[in-house]
């Protein structure tokens, strides 16, 4: 395990997937992130901790393409998105991520099904078959034609990775995904996480739950918007439906 107490990252290199250079984002006063730097490599499973407050929504949005930094450059494979506006913003949030969050945000009056083609109606022409095909993978085919409010949190997160997967993004991008869930539900997500970083997906995900943080190869601990710390497991194998005690995160 190697830790570095510094807010600048290591030299961008072909690898990266994104480069985050010197960013904030001030809201007046408060700078909600200041001056944080971090190369992420693809395929990497990035953990982001920190107390509440700390700048981590901040930076998931960032990245995500739903706010851009006050000063700052962030690069997604090569791409300025600290110089687009929101029309291109929204291309390569279609086109490159996948999102998912704590509270879910599924269209209420739409089926499980009919929220994940929803997603899927930005980047082509909505086929039912293929949105079928994702619940499948989470094991939510026989719930497609259920409304949000007839499923549980732990079905309903699945049905938000489904909709985070059916554009095949490079990146999926998880804000406290597990808040909300169950131990069980939370295992199947995590689990549905080790199988799409085995096949290549990059994954950043936001999370209080240490055990959650420590499926990571890399942890970030955010403190008061700055890189307070960085945290590189040197076991290679991922902990796979175990608990954690190994990696300390404070
Ligand atoms: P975290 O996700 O780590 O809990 P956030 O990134 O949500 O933290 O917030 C970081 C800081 O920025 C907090 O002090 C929060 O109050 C502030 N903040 C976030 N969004 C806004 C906003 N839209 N307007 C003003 N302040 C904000
Ligand atoms: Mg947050």
């Amino acid at each position: 395990m190697t830790q570095a107490s510094t807010t600048r990252g290591p030299e961008p290199t072909d690898r990266s997937i994104y480069s985050v250079r010197n960013v904030s984002r001030r809201y007046g006063e408060l700078a909600a992130l200041d001056d944080v730097s971090l190369e992420i490599t693809r395929g990497e499973w990035l953990s982001i901790v920190g107390p509440s407050g700390s700048g981590k929504s901040t930076l998931m949005n960032i990245l995500g393409c739903m706010d851009s930094p006050t000063d700052g450059i962030v690069l997604l494979e090569g791409d300025r998105l600290d110089k687009m506006g929101e029309p291109e913003l929204a291309t390569v949030r279609r086109e490159k991520i996948g999102l998912i969050f704590q509270q879910f945000h599924l269209v209420q009056h739409l089926t499980a099904c009919e929220n994940v083609m929803l997603a899927q109606h930005y980047h082509s022409i909505p086929d039912e078959k293929e949105a079928l095909a994702a619940l499948e993978r989470v094991g939510m085919a026989e719930r497609a034609t259920h409304l949000p409010r007839e499923l549980s949190g732990g079905e309903q997160q699945r049905v938000c990775v489904a909709r985070a997967l059916i554009n095949h993004p490079d990146v999926i991008l998880a804000d406290e995904p597990t808040g909300n869930l169950d131990e069980v539900n939370e295992r199947v997500v995590i689990d549905f996480f080790h199988q799409l970083h085995d096949a290549g997906t990059t994954l950043i995900v936001v999370t209080h739950d240490a055990e959650v943080a420590a499926q990571g190869q890399r942890q970030i601990i955010l403190e008061h918007g700055r890189i307070a710390r960085e945290v590189t497991d040197v076991l290679s194998t991922p902990t796979k439906g175990k608990p954690v005690t190994r990696t300390e995160i404070r």
